[in-house]
């Protein structure tokens, strides 16, 4: 594989970009303060073939537990910050890598400016070398970017182009004010559960920003073997082009399939190495489209996989209807991702939020979802 030549940044033992092999990457989804578990599957996924292993910290607990699972495996580290920026300085001496998503900097703290938190940001990890991701998502993107762009798209075939440029000014911004700090050890990753997105967003990017290692990845590809047909879509063609430096193929499935993900990326690698890319063109999906996230440790209930897995089973009659059921695990891209599907799920701790579109149609509990979500469908039949 050919990639692009870009800065090389080191997490860790590995090095992505210039021309360095393409680093597979996975996450947990164990709560982060079940160390064990944590520190279990970060070994399991390096010992698969992860190269960078990512954790979500939220509180202060999560980080405490962060350094205990630190001693406990070998795997370099990735932390994954939403909301809560100040935790950096307690979870970078024990990690590898932060990433950030520039779509949750303005939830905590709104009156500080979002350039005022990246700069912390990148002073904690320069001063505990770690490595930077900008982590754009298009389902939680900055309100002021998305706003702007409704303002001015009216139609549905619009909706797209102002979400992928609303991702891509996101990661461009970011990107030069990141630059503007003299900090260069950095990658960038726009995603979207959407493979069009995902490849024109990457196109777009690795053209204006040659320089940047980018972190591929479709996000909620669903379960296997879905996900990874779709994951393939989006994946394929931008490797064979040298775009992309590292990859995660996000799969919703229990916590001791994880490992999937990694063979899932390796199934990518050796296709684009023998021209065998997925294209468009090849690949008939069903017209119904089941999105769902991999799970994290910030799933509010642990029923969200067999969640999941039932939604898909109950809806399997209406695989010819030309729709989107997005199934989400908690609050963080929950209410962002299911405004763009026709039904959306999203789990709390005890009930589950029915949308269509972005209209909230009821909370109901895990036993009666997949009735009400059946009722909702009767609609479109
Ligand atoms: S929606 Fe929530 S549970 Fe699912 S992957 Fe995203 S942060 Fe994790």
């Amino acid at each position: 594989m050919n990639q692009n030549r870009t800065r090389e940044i080191k997490i860790g033992t590995i090095i992505i970009g210039g021309s360095h092999p393409v680093v597979l990457q996975s996450m947990t989804a164990t709560k982060t303060t079940n160390i064990v578990a944590t520190a279990e599957t970060c070994q399991h996924l390096t010992e698969a073939g992860a190269g960078i292993v990512r954790i979500a910290v939220d509180t202060q607990q999560d980080a405490i537990s962060l350094r205990e699972i630190r001693k406990r495996t070998t795997a370099n580290l990735s932390v994954d910050l939403q909301e809560n920026y100040r935790l950096a300085e307690f979870v970078a001496p024990y990690v590898d890598k932060i990433r950030y998503n520039p779509g949750h900097l303005h939830h905590a703290e709104p009156e500080i400016s979002w350039q005022k938190k990246v700069e912390r940001i990148v002073e904690t990890a320069r001063k505990y070398d770690c490595a930077l991701r900008i982590g754009v998502n298009c389902g939680s993107l900055n309100p002021p970017d998305a706003a702007r762009d409704l303002t001015f798209n009216n139609t549905l075939d619009n909706a797209l182009d102002s979400t992928l440029d609303s991702a891509l000014n996101s990661a461009l911004k970011h990107a030069d004010f990141i630059d503007s700090l003299d900090f260069r050890r950095f990658c960038v990753s726009i995603k979207s559960s959407d493979p069009a997105t995902v490849i024109l967003a990457n196109r777009r990017f690795a053209v204006l920003r040659s320089d940047i290692p980018l972190h591929l990845g479709l996000t909620e590809a669903g379960m296997p073997p879905e996900g990874v047909m779709k994951s393939r879509l989006a994946l394929e063609p931008l490797l064979s082009e040298g775009i992309g430096n590292t990859l995660r193929v996000s799969l919703t499935v229990p916590n001791e399939r994880k490992h999937e993900e990694i063979e899932a990326g390796k199934l990518i690698l050796h296709n684009v190495k023998h021209g065998n890319i997925l294209t468009v063109t090849d690949w008939t999906p069903d017209r119904l489209n089941i999105i769902s996230c991999p799970s994290c440790a910030r799933v509010e209930n642990e029923r969200f996989v067999a969640l999941a897995q039932q939604v898909r089973a109950a809806t399997r009659f209406m695989k010819e209807v030309p729709l989107t059921v997005a199934v989400m695990g908690c609050r963080v891209n929950g209410p962002g991702e299911t405004d763009h599907a026709d039904i959306g799920l999203w789990c709390g701790a005890k009930s589950v939020n029915l949308k269509r579109g972005t209209n909230l149609l009821g909370t109901f509990s895990y036993d009666e979802i997949v009735q009400k979500l059946l009722k909702e469908l009767e609609q479109f039949q």
